[in-house]
């Protein structure tokens, strides 16, 4: 994609929206649509694997604990199909989804009880009725599962080149290998990067795990952790051991084997006869140095993953066929952070997606767009306030 010089003369934008991952992409693309000039900036010449948003698939799903993510599914859903009639393509494939843990756990009672409380489409599988059904699956005693039947896999990197391409149709200025160096608070922000300066009306904060970097200069401290996340995919150990690995669901295993990691998977797909499997967690690191881990605080992910396969899928081979790398930046809760800034209520932060942000990534920029317009999103937002980290802004600026 080519790489566009910035006027030197300050440009003014009704949005400047910072990191054109897919949070970002999406804040703007509403924007755009909503007929308010926007520009998009990208430090990285894209498309990049340096973020979070890159690759082949992602789990997309109705279940979660929580009313509040299931309400804000249900408008995804229906905005992913919009994005897909645009674009005129199909950004997912639907793929059932199994929630898999002890039917006395805590976590998955809450995912069960939500999905019947919501009505989500589901269904209950005892051990036998998953033996039937996944004979490759091997859930351990006391153990059961319930399938989100509204689940699949999203295609991330086809969905982050239709959203960018309907962005820029809808009018919108998208200038990738342009780094935000600073910016400055105001009525008009003031945005400088390596290339100019531009001026807008509100400034809307979606740098994954670089997102930090450009908080504190504004004095604000948010706990945000980057985290090193190893992507695996397996084989199956030989003919007939794990033949239908194109027919496995998705699954999330919630704290199997009392286990305080969850595992998760997706059935063969970008590389023909590999299952993705991987661990819920990572090792912390800073995103300019993905390779420097540092051993005391690594997560011993590939252990984890052998163990798992051992019991739950013995057909499969222990040892990964690939490896591939992406970045989570968590927050304490794993709840996102969706807020103005506490002192520059012209500024919008989308942070902090802990490692399960994708499928939401229409309904993040609707949320994003019309706070950045001075609306009122119709959704229950308290638990992605930066208030619930008594974070308080520093006495700078
Ligand atoms: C291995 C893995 C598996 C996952 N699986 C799932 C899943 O199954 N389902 C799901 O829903 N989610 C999943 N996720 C999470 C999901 O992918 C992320 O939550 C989401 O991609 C976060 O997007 P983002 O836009 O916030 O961050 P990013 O994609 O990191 O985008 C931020 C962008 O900001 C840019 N930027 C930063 N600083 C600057 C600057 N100063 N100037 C200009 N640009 C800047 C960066 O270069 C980057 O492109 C997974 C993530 C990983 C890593």
């Amino acid at each position: 994609m080519a790489v566009h010089k910035a006027s030197s003369l300050s440009c003014v934008y009704d949005a400047v929206v910072v990191g054109a991952g897919i949070q970002g992409s999406f804040t703007a693309y509403h924007l755009a649509k909503r007929g308010r000039k926007t520009l998009l900036l990208e430090q990285f010449p894209l498309p990049h694997t340096r973020g979070s948003s890159h690759g082949q698939s992602r789990i997309i799903r109705s279940a979660y604990p929580k009313d509040h993510y299931v309400a804000m599914m249900q408008r995804a859903y229906q905005l992913w199909a919009v994005l897909e009639a645009e674009a005129g393509t199909s950004l997912h494939r639907p793929t059932p989804m199994l929630v898999l843990g002890q039917q006395q756990n805590p976590t998955f009672q809450s995912y069960w009880q939500t999905m019947q409380r919501l009505n989500i489409p589901s269904e209950v599988f005892t051990p036998q009725a998953l033996a039937e059904k996944y004979p490759e699956i091997h859930p351990q005693a006391g153990e059961m599962a319930v399938a989100d039947l509204t689940a699949g896999v999203l295609y991330p990197d086809k969905a982050l080149r239709a959203v960018q391409e309907q962005f820029r149709r809808s009018g919108g200025t998208l200038r990738d290998g342009e780094k935000v160096l600073s910016i400055l608070p105001g009525d008009a922000v003031t945005v400088t990067t390596n290339q100019g300066e531009y001026r807008a009306k509100s400034l809307v904060i979606t740098a994954g795990p670089w997102t930090s970097h450009l908080l504190a200069p504004l004095g604000l401290q948010l706990p945000l952790q980057p985290l090193r996340i190893h992507v695996y995919y397996w084989r199956a150990k030989g003919p007939g051991t794990c033949s239908h690995v194109e027919h496995l669901p998705c699954f999330l295993g919630i704290n199997l084997n009392q286990s305080a990691h969850d595992i998760y998977g997706l059935p063969s797909d970008e590389y023909p006869g590999l299952v993705k499997i991987c661990c819920h967690t990572g090792s912390p690191v800073e995103p300019d140095r993905p390779d420097q881990l540092d051993p005391a605080s690594a997560v011993p992910d590939l252990q984890i993953l052998r163990g798992f396969l051992r019991n739950y899928l013995p057909g499969l081979d222990p040892e990964p066929a690939l490896e591939e790398r992406c970045l989570y930046t968590n927050t304490p809760d794993e709840a996102f952070i969706l807020d103005r800034h506490p002192r520059f209520s012209n500024i919008i932060i989308g942070a902090g997606f802990s490692g399960h942000g994708f499928k939401f990534g229409p309904v993040i920029g609707e949320i994003l767009c019309e706070m950045s317009l001075g609306e009122e999103p119709p959704y229950d937002l308290a638990p992605f306030r930066i208030s619930r980290f008594h974070a308080s802004p520093k006495a700078a600026l």
